[in-house]
């Protein structure tokens, strides 16, 4: 599923590619996954042009000239620029360009492609309720969305209304940095700590946004991201030694998910 690093480096390439061109017309494969009638969509996108691409948490807002496009892949998908005599095999949604060029979008699952008129965004049920972007986070601002929350800090770190953008491949490798297990109550949260976690959240996520992104998700141009496994610390590595002090990594149930820890590095106060 792409996280904030998938997000953001398809959000940079799209804002360098497309920008300026000017959608001459929209096919739609699987209208389930627009808000709007198929010719509702095609007449609100047709003859719009492409002002600048930016994120939130797992969505792409496209800014046109005349609204927005707002796309959400979902548990995966492809955004590829290909032409008409190029086109992958399997797509939900295609925008043609005026230049012959065009978008070819394919959601693995299900996903969103929702027009937005400028200025409706906070009626916008699915994105208006998201929290700050993650890396838009410091330290301060972190202290602040912590205060008054009770719970669990995992499970806080995932709710998209907290905190947007943070999902199942990074949230282990972020808390092993941050040295805090995933049950630690926020209220037991010390100031160091909390510096530890905003740290950790900006290394874990910049890691992987240079890198493009995951192996398993693709770019405009349908290569992939160059974080790989063997970035990954410690998610998903349960029975190999920590990186930092060599205990067995292990794999733990916390509450509906699962967690991967160093139960050293990372003890359950
Ligand atoms: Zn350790």
């Amino acid at each position: 599923m792409p996280e904030l690093p998938e997000v953001a480096s398809r959000a940079r390439q799209m804002n360098t590619e497309l920008r300026g061109k000017l959608i001459s017309g929209v096919e739609v494969v699987q209208p389930k996954c627009l808000n709007l009638s198929v010719e509702e969509f095609q007449s609100a996108l047709c003859g719009s042009s492409i002002q600048e691409v930016t994120y939130h948490g797992k969505w792409l807002f496209v800014h046109l000239n005349q609204g927005w496009l707002l796309l959400n892949l979902g548990m995966g998908g492809e955004i590829l620029l290909v032409t008409r005599s190029s086109l992958p095999e399997k797509y939900r949604l295609i925008l043609d360009f005026t230049d012959g060029s065009c978008l070819a979008i394919n959601f693995w699952w299900f996903g969103f492609a929702h027009f937005v008129a400028e200025n409706n965004l906070e009626h916008h049920k699915m994105t208006r309720k998201l929290g700050p972007n993650a890396l838009d986070l410091n330290t301060n601002d972190l202290k602040r969305l912590f205060q008054e929350r009770t719970g669990h800090l995992k499970s806080f770190l995932l709710d998209q209304s907290r905190i947007a953008g943070i999902g199942n491949a990074y949230i282990h490798d972020i808390l092993f940095l941050a040295q805090l297990h995933p049950l630690r109550s926020i209220k037991s949260l010390t100031d160091s700590e909390i510096e530890r976690l905003s740290n950790a959240i900006q290394t874990c996520l910049r890691a992987s946004l240079e890198k493009n992104g995951a192996f398993y998700e693709v770019d405009l141009h349908g290569w992939s991201g160059s974080f790989t496994m063997e970035d990954i610390l410690i998610g998903y590595k349960e029975g190999q030694p920590c990186p930092v002090c060599r205990t067995t990594i292990q794999k733990i149930k916390t509450g509906s998910t699962s967690s991967f820890i160093c139960p050293v590095c990372q003890p359950l106060l």
